[in-house]
């Protein structure tokens, strides 16, 4: 049987906004049936490769095809095969959600049975039926959100593009946005997503790339790239400043590892690739110490961290210029 072709490819795309290179020669490949995160701070490109994709914007150079199609030369057949869903829903307020539903269906060319149809289903997929004769105006962000999903799922799309299908929702939301769409990938549909968080590539995406400028910095799986700043971390918070320097000597031999000093957060923080170890050993090493400890626990990194292993900027100075951090590093104390 022949491979199925990827659901996007794209090969040096560019695209300029005056002086300000959006996308600088970005490739991309997502495979057909996976979930692709595109990753990156506010203003890598993120939107603008999206739209190139989707055929909203022309790129000023390269070539990208989706779901087989070229995106310049054949516009309409990628339109076809696709769905979007941006970080502003689309739905008219005024209308019921079940009407949002029989609408869009009907301008996508659906006869007025099959939209209604259509509309339930997909109002029972997205949990929406309780709230489908309600007015989506005194829908929550979360509601909002899915069925804005549910408009962009009509036509059934091979592949679906989410702008950012979290940003501005509460933790509940998310989860139900991310079951939404672990439901839809589960169907077959493949998933471009972008996003700031690391977390939501965790839940969702398969392989994921992380931009800035416009170009692509990393690529891999969101772990793969956890690796890049040495997996899981133990962070200690002390109370008093004075004593940052003795507890991170005491944890860095207890550990035998380097231990960070992020001196404004009162904060020390060490690579913990055994969760359990670390934590165990750190509160042992810290029993009979006199410094007073704030907090410890274990977490993962997220993007902010990676990003600034990456390129040594953190992602609110994406587009400035570099700050200085703050950060220390003290090496194992020898015994
Ligand atoms: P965000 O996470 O904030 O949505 P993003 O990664 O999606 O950011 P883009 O919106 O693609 O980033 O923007 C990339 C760069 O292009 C930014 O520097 C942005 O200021 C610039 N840009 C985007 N759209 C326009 C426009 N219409 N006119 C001028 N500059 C633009």
């Amino acid at each position: 049987m022949a491979e199925e072709p990827p659901a996007v490819r794209a090969e040096g795309l560019r695209k300029n906004y005056g002086r300000t290179a959006a996308l600088d020669g970005l490739d991309l490949e997502v495979p057909a049936g996976t979930v692709f995160g595109l990753l990156g701070p506010n203003g890598a490109g993120k939107t603008t490769a999206v739209r190139v994709l989707a055929t909203l914007l022309r790129p000023d150079a390269g070539r990208a095809e989706v779901a087989g199609h070229d995106v310049v030369r054949h516009p309409d057949r990628v339109r076809a095969a696709i769905g979007l869903t941006g970080q502003y829903a689309s739905v008219d307020e005024l209308l019921t959600g079940r009407e949002n539903l029989v609408m869009f269906a009907r301008l996508y060319g659906l006869d007025p049975r099959a939209a209604r149809e259509r509309a339930e289903e997909l109002l029972a997929r997205f949990d929406l039926a309780d709230a489908a004769d309600r007015r989506s105006d005194g829908y929550s962000g979360g509601m909002r959100r899915r069925l804005d999903l549910a408009v962009s799922l009509i036509q059934r799309p091979r592949v679906l593009f989410l702008d950012e299908p979290t940003t501005g929702l509460d933790p509940r939301s998310r989860l139900g946005v991310w079951e939404s769409v672990r439901t839809l990938v589960a169907a077959g549909t493949t998933v471009v997503l972008t996003t700031q968080y690391l977390e939501e590539a965790d839940r969702l995406a398969d392989t994921v790339t992380v931009i800035d400028h416009g170009r692509t910095i990393a690529e891999g799986t969101p772990d793969t790239l956890r690796s890049r700043v040495g997996g899981d971390r133990l962070d200690v918070v002390v109370r008093d400043p004075a004593d940052l320097s003795a507890v991170a000597g005491l944890l860095g031999s207890a550990l035998d590892a380097p231990a960070t000093v992020h001196r404004e957060e009162q904060r020390i923080s060490l690579p913990a690739p055994d969760r359990l170890a670390a934590l165990t050993g750190a509160v042992r090493a810290l029993e009979g110490a006199t410094a007073a400890i704030a907090d410890i626990g274990v977490r993962r990194p997220g993007l902010d961290e990676v990003f600034l292993a990456l390129t040594g900027r953190d992602t609110d100075s994406s587009t400035g210029t570099t700050t200085d951090t703050g950060h220390e590093t003290a090496g194992p104390v020898p015994a």
